[in-house]
This record gives structure tokens, C-alpha cells and sequence, in this order.
């Protein structure tokens, strides 16, 4: 997208997440072993497997449509600690998507980082606390700094598809001061928070459908298709 995000690039977004939690469930899951208890890509893989079933329900035609439903299916699979955060981020997201069609660039900016402030809201995390905030916050105050600086959204999602991997890799030194990751103290310190490692992601997968210096114009059904198995 270019000059906005339609409501197919939004599926498609999710679908991308779909794929990468597909192929990434197994690696998840060996990162959750390690500090967790051995669900996170079971759990995501659940929800996202019913998210994509979920975007074929009728009635979601606005971008604000499909991302609260992306919400509210995985508060409802996904247990966890990742299922309420992961869906509050989403349900926030959508609730602040609004009505235009495309989404600007700086619309959907601003409703990413009001799922971010969800995800705060009700996990209480901070900065190094070793969660899915240390990926998403810096990857959110990237996208902000570039758009503001007057780069075009592919490259303003690239940077911020970075600084998630950046800050996915800079929880391995931290301590853990949320979640079940906590429950070890010192002892999840070397180890990669799987709750950053599947927000980097989903930032990644914004690059896979939105982050094309094109607009992207496989609107037809045959193209849809293609791209909806998880
Ligand atoms: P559970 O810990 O209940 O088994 P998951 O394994 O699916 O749930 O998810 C664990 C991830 O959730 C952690 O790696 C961390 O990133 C994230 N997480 C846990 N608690 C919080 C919190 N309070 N705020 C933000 N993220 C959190
Ligand atoms: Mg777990």
C-alpha cells in the first residue's frame, strides 16, 4: 500500500500473520519451553488458524470490521496470557481504525499504537520487562519516527518490521517481569521471550501485505484464494 491500507490488505495482513505463526509454531513453542510452559505456538497457532476461518464470516467489509473480529476470535481460542493481550490489541486496533477507505498510513499508525496502549492497559508491562512489549513498542515508535520524518509507508514498515526483530532479540539478555516468564527470575535471562518473538511477526507480516512500494491491485477472488490457506 501507498496511500492507505484497503479492507483486503488488512485479511491479507492477518492471513500473512497466519502463515508465519504456521511456520514458526514449532520454534515458539521451544522458546516457551525454555521460560514458559510450552504453549505460546500452540496457543497462537489455534487462534490464528481460527481467525483465518473467521474472515470468511459475512458482514466483515470495513477495515475496522475485520480487525474486531481478529480480536474477539482470539480472546476466544487463544488461552493464555496471549489470547486477552494479542485480542485487546486487536479489538483497540479496530476501534480506532475508523470509517475511512483506505486506511491512511497515519490512521493506521494511530490505531496500531492504540493497541499497543491495550496491551499496557491490561498487562501492566513496562519497557525491559522481557514481553511482547519489548518488540512492539520500539517497532511502533519506528513506524511513528518515519512517517514523521516524511518516509513513505513501505519503507516506514520496513523500519519498523526491524526494530521488532531488534527488540524481539534484546529480550534474551532481560530478566522477566511479567507473565510465567517471571516465575524464574534470573534464570530467563538467555533466553528469547516468546511473546516478542511472535509480535516480530506479526510486524513482519505488515511488511508481507502492506508493505509493497505499489498499490496492490490482486483484488480478485482467484488471488484472494491463493493467499488464504493459514
Ligand atoms: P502463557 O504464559 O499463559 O502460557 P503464552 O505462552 O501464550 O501464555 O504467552 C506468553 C507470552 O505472553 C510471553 O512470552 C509474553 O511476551 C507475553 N506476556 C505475558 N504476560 C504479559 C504481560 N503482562 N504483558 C505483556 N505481555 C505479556
Ligand atoms: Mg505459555
Amino acid at each position: 500500500m501507498t496511500n492507505g491500507a484497503t479492507v483486503e490488505d488488512l485479511r491479507e495482513w492477518v492471513r500473512a500473520f497466519a502463515r508465519r505463526i504456521e511456520s514458526n509454531k514449532d520454534l515458539l513453542t521451544e522458546l516457551d519451553a525454555a521460560i514458559g510452559d510450552a504453549d505460546h505456538g500452540a496457543n497462537m497457532h489455534r487462534g490464528l488458524t481460527a481467525v483465518v476461518a473467521a474472515l470468511g464470516d459475512p458482514g466483515l467489509d470495513t477495515p475496522a470490521a475485520v480487525v474486531k473480529k481478529v480480536g474477539m476470535t482470539l480472546v476466544s481460542t487463544v488461552g493464555g496470557a496471549s489470547g486477552p493481550l494479542y485480542g485487546t490489541f486487536f479489538l483497540r486496533m479496530g476501534g480506532a481504525l475508523g470509517d475511512a477507505q483506505p486506511v491512511p498510513p497515519e490512521t493506521l499508525a494511530a490505531a496500531l499504537r492504540a493497541g499497543l496502549d491495550g496491551v499496557v492497559a491490561r498487562g501492566k508491562a513496562e519497557a525491559g520487562d522481557k514481553t511482547m512489549y519489548d518488540a512492539l513498542a520500539p517497532a511502533l515508535d519506528a513506524l511513528d519516527e518515519a512517517l514523521a520524518a516524511g518516509e513513505p509507508w513501505p519503507a516506514a514498515v520496513r523500519a519498523a518490521a526491524a526494530a521488532a526483530e531488534a527488540g524481539r532479540d534484546a529480550t534474551t539478555p532481560m530478566t522477566a517481569r511479567k507473565g510465567r516468564a517471571s516465575y524464574l527470575g534470573e534464570r530467563s535471562v538467555g533466553h528469547q521471550d516468546p511473546g516478542a518473538a511472535s509480535t516480530a511477526l506479526l510486524i513482519a507480516s505488515a511488511v508481507d501485505a502492506l508493505g509493497a512500494d505499489r498499490e496492490r491491485s490482486t483484488t480478485t477472488a482467484g488471488a484472494a484464494g491463493d493467499d488464504s490457506a493459514p
